[in-house]
């Protein structure tokens, strides 16, 4: 399949000098991406600490003006941007999927570029008076995973960029392409040297993250990783924001009309193919409602259309990489052996290219599963039956990622007082995963600290300084 990305004559370099990086659905080569050396990510660092204070001194009006600039050239790239990251990442044009994720982006910038973190006054008696102001850090570097590789960089360079500081981006090596035609379409605006990506290995990430003239690190991707993250900045006291893995539950309630919510409990447990961090991964279903829940599932799950992303009536697409594949299969491989009930999927979907697998609904299974205590990442649900209230919120409880989770019930009251009792950076009341670029976003536990977005991400990536009289 193909489709011409003239971005891509920008971001690409010849077969001899890169690596190849495949459509994920075909594994037919789009385009050759850089392997950046370590020198590369030096020089990187070096440019980004001499460019950042003529970009801070710039000031926030200037650097708002161009982060609308920046936003409208994504808006006028969209199509072009959605067909790369739909080949690349796998996820179709439609659906929530890669026109929803590279309009995001310009939505994200804009807010970035809108919202105003103003001096606080902290106290005040009489002539004394303490107010804390918010400057640039100096530089960010952002880390980010390969299931929603345009947006979450978004969320991590465009919050940076607006206090003023530059920015070195590391992809997933999974989506570099994806990630570099952003940082492209950026640099068209940008002055030299205050944003730029560096691809490479493994190894260019964790020389980010522990080098000593980076200041704050940006990292999105899985709990193992963050956790080397943190062991890095013992040494550079690099500040932190960690967006780490999630299993996050939701509770159906007594009494619920399953039918009413069944389309938005789908979409929160398979958005991006359940590849996203913040999607439903356990559902806790009410004894009274769980078989006609799981049926609604099902019957969604058979029907909705998955193939190539670039064909229009897709919504759902391939696992974006072996490595996640073979994990949920593994999963779903092991529920059956343990006896539970595969309602739907249960099977690889090869008919439509090698990392395809059906959207799965398991029912009869319950905590101690694999597919209940990991992560899937991909697209199968564990639905678990209760019979106590209680009990599903302890159960909610009981991992140890804290990221999203969700109340389902027709009765707002009793949905507000589960959505206190679980612990999580959001409860979603009947939705899951649905974020605001105002509303701040992060986790708990070992999914990691710190928020993004709004007044409080711009914090994120900011030096407080008190003044004090
Ligand atoms: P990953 O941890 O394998 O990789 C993330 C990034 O870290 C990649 O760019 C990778 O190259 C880099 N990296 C790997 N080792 C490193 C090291 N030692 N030092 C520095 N960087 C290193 O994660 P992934 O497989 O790309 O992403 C999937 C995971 O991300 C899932 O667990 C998912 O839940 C999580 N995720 C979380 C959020 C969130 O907002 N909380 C969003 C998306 C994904």
């Amino acid at each position: 399949m193909t489709s011409a990305i003239s971005i891509l004559d920008a971001i690409t370099v010849p077969q001899s000098a890169g690596r190849a990086i495949p459509d994920a659905a075909t594994r037919e080569t789009i385009g050759h991406a850089p392997v950046h050396t370590l020198a590369d990510l030096e020089e990187a660092i070096a440019s980004a600490r001499t460019a950042q204070p003529a970009w801070e001194a710039l000031g926030h009006g200037e650097r708002s003006r161009i982060l609308h600039a920046v936003a409208d050239d994504l808006d006028a790239n969209a199509e072009e941007l959605a067909v790369l990251l739909s080949r690349e990442q796998g996820k179709p044009l439609n659906g929530p999927n890669a026109r929803f994720e590279v309009g995001a982006c310009a939505v994200w910038t804009r807010n970035a570029a809108d919202t105003v973190l103003e001096p606080e006054v902290v106290f005040e008696a009489g002539t004394a008076r303490a107010d804390v102001h918010y400057g640039a850090l100096g530089v960010v570097g952002a880390i980010g995973p390969w299931n929603w590789p345009m947006m979450i960089s978004v969320w991590q360079i465009a919050p940076s960029l607006r206090m003023g500081n530059a920015v070195v981006v590391k992809p997933s090596g999974f989506t570099p392409l994806s990630v570099l035609a952003l940082v492209e379409i950026f640099n068209r605006h940008l002055p030299d040297g205050v944003l730029t990506a560096v691809t490479g290995d493994r190894e260019i990430g964790s020389t980010l993250a522990a080098h000593p003239d980076v200041d704050k690190i940006m990292f999105t991707g899985s709990t193992p990783t963050g956790r080397k993250i943190v062991e890095a900045s013992a040494n550079n006291l690099a500040r932190l924001t960690l967006e780490l893995g999630g299993n996050d539950a939701g509770i159906v309630l007594p009494g619920t009309n399953v039918a009413a919510h069944a389309e938005d409990l789908f979409w929160g447990c398979f958005i991006n193919t359940g590849q996203t961090c913040a999607a439903l991964k356990r559902l806790y279903v009410h004894d009274s409602v769980y078989d006609e829940t799981v049926d609604a599932l099902a019957q969604l799950a058979r029907t909705m259309p998955m193939g190539h992303g670039l064909e229009e009536t897709n919504v759902l697409g391939p696992l974006q990489n072996q490595n996640q594949f073979d994990i949920v299969q593994r999963l779903v491989d092991d529920a059956r052996a343990a006896g539970a009930r595969i309602v739907a999927g249960g099977e690889a979907a090869a008919h439509l290219g090698p990392l395809f697998y059906q959207p799965t609904v398991v029912a009869d299974i319950t905590d101690g599963a694999s597919l209940v205590d990991e992560e899937q990442f991909g697209p199968a649900i564990p639905v678990i039956r209760y019979t106590d209230v209680d009990d599903a919120i302890a159960r909610a409880n009981a991992s140890e990622q804290g990221l999203g989770a969700s109340v389902w019930s027709d009765d707002p009251e009793a949905a507000l007082a589960v959505a206190h009792r679980l612990q999580a950076g959001t409860v979603w009341i009947n939705q899951h995963g649905a974020l605001n670029p105002q509303v701040p976003f992060g986790g708990t536990k070992a999914s990691g600290y710190g928020q993004e977005f709004g007044a409080a991400g711009l914090k994120a990536v900011a030096a407080p300084k008190v003044i004090s009289r």
